[in-house]
């Protein structure tokens, strides 16, 4: 637990300022036994096409409930696998699952894509494109189904090796994206050297372009250059009709947040795709198309 209290007298957690704590240590072994037992769950959030609202895909998350604790959320869980030598398992979990959920997408007729997180020590991992490829081969689904999602920081941890293992995805067919762009620091100059495919603005900037005209600025010059470089522009954590109707308007190429869905257990995203497969109440009203 951090050393401080909050204002209301209740402990906050912080994994990264505990090491070696009995609860981080029990926490570990709790993960272990979640990851060994496949018993992290994986919801999926659409993405949607905002210039003809169809779904095109979804991006696979983990969720893990604590048999005690409840629900922790991933940027806690995430960093703890990171450092324990669990995220290796869990990946290829996270990876088993959607894979397996975007077959039976594409089984009862819907053309759909599936995005999986990837953190830094996967992108060290020599043996991972060979698993990519097995499952997908497994699978059925086209290599160009997936997307990987890494963040520049990821990369920059050890960029040759990295760079190594992308160029072996990619030669695969397998889609790359950069998650959380605009929060990293080499951006712009990486960018254009990198094999990837895609780049997703991150919710920081999008959240409140909508009300910030900075933010805006922000996210304008991201899919400006974006397509400069010929990468599909993705804009993550789209609240409202608002913020949907300026990026329509930029001409960013896919959207996800909360305005569309929030992320499902896969039974409830097979449920909504049934009535949302195009997104009619999401179409842009009159009142925002004109500049
Ligand atoms: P991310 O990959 O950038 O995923 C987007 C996060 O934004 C998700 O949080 C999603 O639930 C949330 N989000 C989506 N739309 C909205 C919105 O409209 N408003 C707001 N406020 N939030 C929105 P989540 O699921 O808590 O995941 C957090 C991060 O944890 C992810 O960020 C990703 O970096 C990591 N993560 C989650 N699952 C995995 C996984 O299987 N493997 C790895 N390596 N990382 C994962
Ligand atoms: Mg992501
Ligand atoms: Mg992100
Ligand atoms: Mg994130």
């Amino acid at each position: 637990y951090s050393a401080k209290d909050t204002r209301s007298g209740e402990r906050v957690y912080h994994p990264e300022q505990d090491r070696n704590t009995p609860r981080r240590l029990a926490l570990i072994g709790d993960l272990g036994q979640a990851v060994e037992r496949r018993d992290l769950q994986v919801v999926f959030q659409p993405k949607v096409d905002p210039a003809t609202g169809h779904v095109t895909g979804a991006e696979a998350l983990a969720r893990w409930q604590h048999p005690e604790q409840g629900f922790i959320p991933p940027d806690q869980f995430i960093p703890l696998a990171e450092h324990s030598g669990l995220i290796r398992p869990l990946t290829l979990h996270v990876l088993d699952v959607a894979l397996r959920r975007c077959a039976s997408w594409r089984t009862a007729g819907h053309d759909l894509d599936v995005a999986v997180n990837l953190s830094p020590n996967s992108l060290l991992d020599a043996d991972l494109p060979d698993v990519v490829a097995r499952l997908l081969h497994e699978t059925g689904v086209p290599p160009g189904s997936l997307t990987l999602e890494i963040t520049e920081s990821s990369i920059m941890a050890d960029p040759t090796r990295s760079i190594r293992t992308l160029d072996r995805l990619h030669t695969l067919g397998v889609k790359l994206a950069i998650d959380d762009f605009g929060t990293g620091y080499s951006s712009l100059g990486r960018l254009r050297d990198l094999p990837i495919d895609e780049v997703k603005i991150d919710k920081s900037f999008v959240q409140r372009m909508a009300v910030d005209r900075r933010d805006r600025a922000v996210v304008s010059s991201a899919v400006q250059l974006g397509h400069a470089l010929d990468l599909e522009v993705v804009a993550e954590g789209v609240e409202d009709i608002e913020t949907y109707a300026h990026l329509t308007r930029e001409g960013c190429n896919l959207v996800q947040g909360y305005y569309v869905s929030r992320p499902l257990a896969a039974d409830a995203f097979a449920t909504w795709l049934r009535d949302h497969e195009v997104i009619p109440a999401i179409r842009v009203p009159e009142h925002f198309r004109a500049s």
